[in-house]
């Protein structure tokens, strides 16, 4: 079984200053203990300080190992320009759209890429063949393609994202912007939290790289990135036990004790300008102005934990808090009471199980947050069949798709957030229950385990590098070949011709090879044990135009009829092929075409064609969609594949293929190396074969996934026909 190495910044360690390591359990560690994997691990990041802090390097290693981990040692600069700089400075504040408190610096740069070159150093030194990597988040942008140059080995390369992916609008703002991204695409699976990430991560390939990209991912360098949604969970596991424990609920009664009667509203969050608390105070102000039957009624708790202290920015965002909640207090305190508790540390798990538990409300408002965990922690803690709390949830955080019964709010709409909060207190029971129910089962069955295991199954299954599709060089495959028929070997050459001979255009029937090509293909058949095929969707008489008495063999309606290089007219492979299903797919098809202006059928032997070429793009995207929806159920019980191809879509015989017809053709002919080139999801019919004895090469043109060993272009195929017939020549003459 391969082995997983999590590559993250920090290790979840903390050295204390006898160099003793201890395990701390951040939200990944705990996620990956819930995930119950059977797999070896090993866990690769920086130690959390500088190495100049550490007496004796040696010690640090051997207590790292023994939990597991190996450490990435960086310097005070390095920390300095990378983690604080680069890292939290421009890409954070970036990411989470807050431009405007992004700083750029060259000399922040240059440490971001050589602490992700250290990191990539000590992973290259570790890694072993088959090993799954998995590095996260921003702090490593550039390792995935570090790792790609740096190693030969077969590495299965995953890359999950725990912010947003901001708009590509602003993402383009980074000057580094294409560097970071190609830095990206090293990875076989680049994962975000929410659809909307990816879309911008996408778009921002498309207008910074030129990348087009879509559910198969995007093609670069020879290889296929895959790009998935995977929303973390919280840890459920966790959660639980602390609230199965004995002592929980005299917790939850210490905790209520403490509350004095008062309905608990509560707000936890590290102190970080993104998650909105200035803001957030404004709201609780506004709140306590406009509803003075209730201000005496609650108690916001504001749970603070310090982050990042010692940067001027977070200091000035703590000052300005701890004077908006003395503001509150001395507005709205009575004796005795003061409506906002501000507790400036964090808090152990079982504690915030015993707050979320007695919490009425819980005021999740971010101005931006990747996913947003405490949202699925309040509702995991909840009573949902009792009177459960209520959840106030900003829109622009991840949690919020997955947590569409919470009341959702604008977090800078201060009379949205204060009006949110009344009707929270108002709320009946049983609307509480109805919107809770939902959302707790699906926080409790997507919990932070199986995010892990989902995402980690979805790595595994990207195939190893020997099966991967590489991009060819077909000058050299061409000479192998030759080489190969110089030996004595027969060797039969098939390909298709739209898409793989000739580009596509508007109107098929103007898809006329240019000259040179029927003269290429002739001069290459006419060579003793070297036969020529094309394998066509087209009818015969576009192929006997065009190619007719070449010497080539042609096969026509994707295997339906062929005629043989010196034969005298068409013979039907399968005689016996039923067409009696055509009437049924007719209708629907035409029902289609009238439907969708610029669209027409195309009636074959053995098939039916919808195309929609020149139609508005994507109205025919649409409407083809539409179309291959009626016609899976339609087709269910009848004799015929359907496929969407390029801009069409086509019903066949499942008892005619290309496959079949070369399979055919090929022990006939006694090859004893086959060359297959096609571009179209028929072709993948004959990429399939396994022919038994022939030395099979399969080349697929074009961008889309294939079962094809090589990857070219139609320039690349020509390249190949001209290298051959030159070799071949060379060595006749
Ligand atoms: N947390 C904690 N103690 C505290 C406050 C928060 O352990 O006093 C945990 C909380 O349970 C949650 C995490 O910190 O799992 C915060 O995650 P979230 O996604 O909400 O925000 P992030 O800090 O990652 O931006």
């Amino acid at each position: 079984m391969s082995r997983l190495i999590n590559v993250s910044n920090r290790l979840p360690v903390r050295i204390d200053s006898s160099g003793t390591a201890h395990r701390t359990t951040g939200g990944l560690a705990s996620a990956l203990e819930g995930a119950e994997l059977e797999q070896e691990q090993l866990w690769i990041g920086w130690p959390g300080r500088a190495v100049e802090d550490f007496e004796d390097l040696g010690v640090v290693h051997n207590a790292m190992e023994v939990e597991g981990m190996r450490p990435v040692f960086l310097t005070a600069a390095e920390i300095d320009g990378f983690y604080e700089g680069y890292a939290n400075s421009t890409l954070w504040p970036l990411l989470h759209y807050m431009v405007e408190r992004a700083s750029f610096s060259n000399a922040w740069w240059h440490a971001y890429q050589r602490a992700n070159e250290r990191f990539a150093e000590v992973i290259v030194k570790e890694a072993k063949d088959g090993d799954m990597v998995w590095i996260h988040d921003y702090h490593l942008f550039l390792l995935p393609s570090l790792l790609r140059e740096k190693t030969d080995k077969d590495l299965r390369v995953g890359f999950f994202l725990h912010t947003p992916f901001c708009s590509s609008d602003l993402f383009r703002v980074l000057p580094e912007r294409a560097e970071i991204l190609r830095g990206l695409l090293g990875a076989d699976v680049i994962a975000f939290h929410t659809y909307g990430y990816l879309r911008h991560f996408r778009s921002s390939l498309l207008r910074v790289l030129g990348l087009e990209s879509d559910v198969e991912g995007v093609w670069h360098g020879g290889r296929q990135v895959r790009l998935g949604v995977y929303p973390i969970g919280h840890n459920h596991l966790g959660f639980q036990r602390e609230m199965a424990r004995d002592e929980f609920a005299e917790l939850v009664e210490k905790h209520r004790r403490e509350l004095n009667g008062k309905r608990l509203i509560l707000n936890v969050e590290r102190l970080d300008y993104t998650k909105g608390v200035p803001e957030k105070l404004a709201a609780m102000r506004r709140f306590l102005e406009t509803t003075p039957d209730k201000r005496n009624e609650v108690v916001f708790v504001l749970i603070a934990v310090p982050s990042r202290q010692g940067v001027e920015e977070y200091d000035l965002l703590t000052e300005e808090v701890q004077q908006g909640v003395g503001a509150i207090n001395g507005d709205f305190g009575r004796v005795g009471h003061a409506p906002v508790q501000f507790l400036h540390r964090g808090f152990p798990m079982k504690d915030l199980a015993a707050l979320y538990t007695l919490a009425e409300i819980c005021l999740v408002t971010p101005l931006r947050d990747g996913m947003n965990l405490v949202a699925k922690e309040f509702i995991d803690c909840q009573d949902a069949d009792g009177c459960p709390g209520v959840l106030i949830l900003s829109e622009f955080t991840g949690a919020t798709e997955e947590l569409a019964q919470a009341l959702q709010v604008n977090p800078y709409d201060v009379d949205a957030v204060s009006d949110a909060l009344n009707r929270a207190l108002d709320m009946t029971e049983d609307e509480r229950r109805a919107r809770i129910a939902p959302m707790q089962s699906r926080v409790r069955s997507q919990h932070s385990g199986v995010w892990a295991r989902r995402y980690l199954h979805d790595l595994a299954s990207v195939p190893e590098r020997e099966k991967q599709v590489v991009v060819a060089d077909m000058k050299p495959l061409a000479e192998d070949v030759v080489e190969k028929w110089r030996a004595g070997d027969r060797v039969g050459l098939f390909l298709d011709y739209d898409g793989t001979l000739r580009d596509f255009v508007d109107v098929p029937d103007e898809a006329v090879p240019d000259p040179g090509l029927p003269q290429l293909l002739q001069a290459l058949a006419s060579h003793d044990r070297l036969s020529l095929t094309i394998v066509s969707g087209r009818a015969p008489q576009f192929l006997e135009t065009h190619f007719g008495g070449l010497g080539i063999t042609l096969v026509a309606e994707h295997g339906y009829r062929w005629f043989e290089a010196d034969g005298e007219e068409w013979t039907l492979f399968n005689p016996h092929v039923d067409t009696t299903w055509k009437d049924l797919i007719r209708a629907q098809l035409e029902q289609a075409s009238l439907l969708t202006p610029g669209t027409h059928v195309e009636e074959k032997q053995s098939a039916m064609v919808w195309h929609y070429r020149q139609a508005d793009p994507e109205f025919g995207r649409w409407r083809a969609r539409e179309l291959l929806d009626e016609l899976t159920q339609t087709a269910a019980n009848l004799p015929v594949t359907v496929h969407h191809g390029q801009k069409i879509v086509e019903v066949s015989s499942l008892q005619v293929s290309k496959g079949l017809a070369v399979d055919a053709l090929m022990t006939r002919q006694r090859n004893d190396v086959a060359f297959v080139a096609g571009d179209d999801q028929t072709d993948e019919t004959m990429f399939a074969l396994e022919p038994k004895g022939v030395d099979f090469y399969t080349v697929k043109v074009g961008k889309a996934s294939t079962r094809a060993r090589y990857r070219t272009d139609i320039t690349g195929v020509r390249l190949f026909l001209e290298t051959l017939r030159e070799e071949v020549e060379r060595i006749h003459a």
